[in-house]
């Protein structure tokens, strides 16, 4: 009698799964697999096309790294702007400072916009990649994205965008756009920390990319290591919410920004709007209030979550590199205030942030000197 099915004995080791029994390791990969689905859909690519990451940082990482890495041997000039994030910026650096790329960072206008003659002039016969965020996470301004696309494929050169603060938040096509490679995080749109996603174009033309990280090549080579399960799942539900909302989210957030602003200029003066006025995040205002140090009254708000335009470096409070970048007074980048209004804002909240800025702002202007009054 043959005998072709191994005899096990050794259900003192560890006994086989009943088949009856959910396989979670199935259950898992599909959620997996629905999740890919639900984040290739808001950016309308393929759901090949997606890579699962730990975060935009390291989705910029691997795309501005990973592509320098696989092309460098024809091409490794990259073109970026200042005001990007530093998980780009300092990405860039990193390759110049290894000696495996060369780096032209573009400055912007007092918008924040770049030039796009100045991003044309700036591609070289060595250019391989040009990398300019979507929307900043600072003054909320949106670039151009239509025309930096047109231009890149015009150029043959790809186009690597950071979306983290774009993507369900404003239209995001990748075809329409001719994106090549876009970064998103999951906490920057309601889902979990710790999780993102780097979507990578597969035709017209294919991207290649060299992995950052070795292992055993999970993602298609591209990002080796266990998937975080849940965090993927739950990046993909954010991302179908975001989806299904963003449209009537968009317009509801965009008018209590509106308000919020009308309301500080009704009773303030000597304010100023940092960054172009309507190419922006429907709910970022980055606001100057000249004659007050941002740090004083961010103290005084006590409760009221807002963030200064300053980047603590070595005990110093320095303006961040993205206002420096709008050529602001330094007077006025000191006195800048981000507020960035979200899914639970309502206009309640924003009545009585007026009244507590308006109030906040009036006292600490009587106590310096150098108010006019
Ligand atoms: C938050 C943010 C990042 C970093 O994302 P993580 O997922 O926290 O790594 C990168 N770029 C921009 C524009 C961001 O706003």
């Amino acid at each position: 009698m043959s005998q072709s099915k191994r005899i096990y004995l050794d259900h003192h080791a560890t006994t086989p799964i009943d088949p009856r029994v959910l396989d979670p390791g199935r259950e898992a990969a599909k959620a997996v697999e629905t999740a890919r689905g639900q984040i290739a859909e808001l950016l309308g690519a393929d759901e090949r096309e997606i890579v699962f990451t730990s975060g935009a940082t390291e989705s910029d990482n691997l795309a501005i790294k990973g592509i320098v890495e696989f092309h460098r041997d024809k091409r490794d000039h990259v073109v970026t702007v200042v005001t990007e994030h530093p998980a780009v910026l300092d990405s860039c650096l990193a390759l110049e400072r290894a000696g495996r790329g060369t780096v032209t960072f573009l400055k912007v206008g007092a918008d924040g916009l770049v030039n796009l003659d100045e991003l044309r002039a700036a591609i070289t016969d060595r250019t391989l990649l040009v990398s300019v965020m979507f929307a900043n996470n600072e003054i909320g301004v949106i670039q151009d994205i239509p025309a930096i696309g047109a231009l890149s494929r015009e150029r043959e050169v790809f186009f690597h965008s950071d979306a983290a603060q774009a993507a369900g938040k404003v239209p995001v096509d990748v075809e329409s756009l001719l994106i090549d490679l876009l970064s998103l995080s999951a906490h920057k749109i309601y889902g979990p920390k710790g999780v993102g996603a780097l979507y990578v174009r597969k035709r017209k033309p294919r991207v290649r990319l060299s992995p950052i990280l070795d292992g055993g090549g999970h993602e298609g080579g591209l990002r080796s290591g266990t998937l975080n399960v849940p965090g993927i799942v739950g990046f993909g539900a954010a991302c179908e919410v975001a989806h299904k909302e963003m449209a009537d989210e968009a317009a509801r957030i965009g008018k209590l920004r509106d308000r919020l602003w009308e309301g500080l200029r009704r009773d303030l003066d000597h304010l100023t709007l940092n960054g172009h006025p309507d190419r922006r995040l429907p709910g970022n205002l980055n606001v100057g209030f000249k004659f007050v140090e941002s740090e004083s009254l961010i103290l005084s708000l006590g409760d009221i979550a807002v963030s200064s335009g300053a980047a603590c470096t070595t005990a110093k409070v320095e303006p961040s590199h993205v206002l420096k970048a709008l050529g602001l007074p330094e007077d006025v980048a000191r006195a800048s205030v981000r507020f960035g209004l979200g899914r639970t804002t309502t206009e309640q909240e924003i009545d009585v942030v007026i009244q507590r800025v308006v109030d906040a702002v009036r006292r600490l202007r009587k106590m310096s000197p150098l108010y006019p009054g």
